[in-house]
């Protein structure tokens, strides 16, 4: 059995011995080089497939991950992302050209994109390599130096990335800080060039507080409740499906899980009807003996998500403290005093409420704070239409769930509550890059208009 070392803290000394290593070390302009950035993306890639058993070991340690799930939902993701950046790193970071005003004759305008310097990336526990590594291929593609702080509810993990990128990297080049709230608060005290965040919305609002004293730009990724709109004209097996795969995938600690249903009253017992078998047949009659469905991370998340088992429960209800285990739980006549409805439920509960006409879901969803997804499942163009026009929120799937996020060439990121800024693919070098606008004059001609003694005068005057 794999050992994790898991109660390592990054002293002080040591926090800010890195941002010095990496201030000097970004000075020197070796991350300017393309090259440079690819060869680093290549030994990461070549680490993160080498130690593949060992961190799906710690993510079943930490979360009882299925296999399956670890590789595609972690591993696959961030390699992908590698391969991308590679694929298109020449062609994203070469200086953009652009069109100049004619009263700038003779100019030629062109768009730079420069790394920011040292990067933070702080990042959560549910998904702890993909949120911590997808950024950082988006920092180094960009030609910056990283610091990553993965979290500490999730050890076993924390601990093999910190060991992986030892082993590959200088710390000046990309360094871990492990440790709890004392050492990400030294952390943010030091100045970053850049922070991404992703996290809880409160939170991030203490991030924002702290780059706010050295003017740091930030992203956050942030939480919020993530609505399922299920009109009545629907492939209702499909549907059913697909929401309770949504809702059952990391035992509903993702964030951008169906957080609550708003079903069509016309087909609300039908769609309840299929989600039971739907779930028997993903998970069989026993799902806490299901080796394909995984645990919540620790024992404050457990006791958070089991207050919500109260009122109508039509599917599920059962739980086991000793096991961390919560089984998928569906609570039909919800309203909003019901506890799921007070804060984001980040596991597998699912509140059902219902609506007579999309008018009356799509206030319902406005009268909240702006999701971070929302769904809806409808075969109705004129109804994904009117959703798509009359609400907001970081991003949109439309009959199904949670798999827009797994795309390079769609920007992931909230609004409002949910968050600020986006990356994946091109839009993570954007965010990881100052888009330096230069203008290149000709010195030769001169057009003397602008000059005084100013010759033109405005009429009335
Ligand atoms: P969290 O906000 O508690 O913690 C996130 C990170 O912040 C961790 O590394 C933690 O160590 C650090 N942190 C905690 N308290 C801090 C403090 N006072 N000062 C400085 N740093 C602090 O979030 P979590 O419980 O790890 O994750 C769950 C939340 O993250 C949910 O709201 C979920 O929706 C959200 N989330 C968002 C995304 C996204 O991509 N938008 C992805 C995953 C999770």
């Amino acid at each position: 059995m794999i050992q994790f070392e898991t109660n390592i803290e990054t002293s002080l000394d040591h926090i800010q011995e890195i941002f010095k290593r990496q201030r000097m070390f970004f000075n020197t302009g070796a991350t300017r080089s393309v090259q440079y950035r690819k060869t680093q993306l290549k030994k990461l890639k070549k680490a993160l497939t080498d130690h593949e058993a060992e961190i799906l070991a710690a993510l079943h340690k930490d979360l009882g991950k299925p296999a399956i799930e670890a590789y595609s939902s972690e591993l696959y993701t961030t390699l992908h992302e590698i391969d991308h950046a590679l694929k298109n790193l020449n062609k994203w970071s070469k200086p953009k050209r652009v069109s100049t005003p004619l009263v700038h004759f003779p100019s030629k305008g062109r768009i730079y994109h420069e790394p920011y310097g040292v990067v933070t990336i702080i990042a959560p526990w549910n998904y702890p390599v993909n949120l911590l590594l997808k950024p950082a291929v988006g920092a180094m593609a960009a030609g910056n130096t990283v610091i990553l702080k993965p979290s500490e509810l999730a050890p076993a993990t924390a601990s093999v990335i910190c060991k992986i990128v030892k082993s590959i990297f200088e710390e000046d080049f990309m360094a871990v800080v492990l440790g709890e709230v004392e050492t990400t608060t030294a952390l943010l005290k030091e100045k970053s060039d850049y922070i991404f965040f992703t996290g809880s919305t409160a939170i991030g609002k203490v991030i924002m507080e702290a780059a706010s004293k050295h003017l740091t730009p930030v992203t956050l990724e942030l939480g919020g409740k993530s609505p399922v709109i299920i009109d009545s004209n629907i492939n209702l097996a499909n549907a059913a499906r697909r929401v309770i795969w949504g809702k059952t995938y990391n035992a509903g600690q993702t964030c951008v899980a169906p957080d609550y249903l708003l079903v069509h009253e016309d087909i609300k017992s039908a769609f309840i009807d299929e989600m039971r078998q739907q779930l028997r047949q993903q998970f069989g009659g026993d799902q806490q003996a299901s080796h394909d469905y995984g645990r919540i991370v620790n024992d404050r998340h457990f006791h958070r998500i089991v207050k919500m088992i109260t009122g109508d429960i039509v599917i599920g209800g059962a739980y086991d403290a000793a096991d961390k285990y919560i089984s998928t739980t569906v609570i039909d006549n919800v309203d909003m005093e019901h506890p799921a409805m007070q804060e984001e439920i980040f596991g597998p509960v699912l509140p059902i409420l219902t609506y007579r006409n999309i008018d009356e879901a799509i206030s319902f969803v406005n009268a909240g704070p702006k999701p971070l997804a929302l769904y809806l499942f409808s075969r109705s163009k004129k109804i994904q239409n009117e959703v798509l026009q009359r609400t907001s929120s970081g991003g949109v799937c439309l009959n199904d769930v949670i798999v827009h996020i797994a795309t390079s060439t769609l920007p992931f990121g909230g609004v409002g509550d949910s968050g600020l800024g986006n990356y994946h693919g091109e839009a993570s070098f954007k965010t990881f890059s100052h888009a330096k606008s230069v203008m290149k004059r000709g010195l030769n001609i001169d057009v003397k208009v602008r000059y005084a003694p100013y010759k033109l005068r405005l009429p009335q005057l």
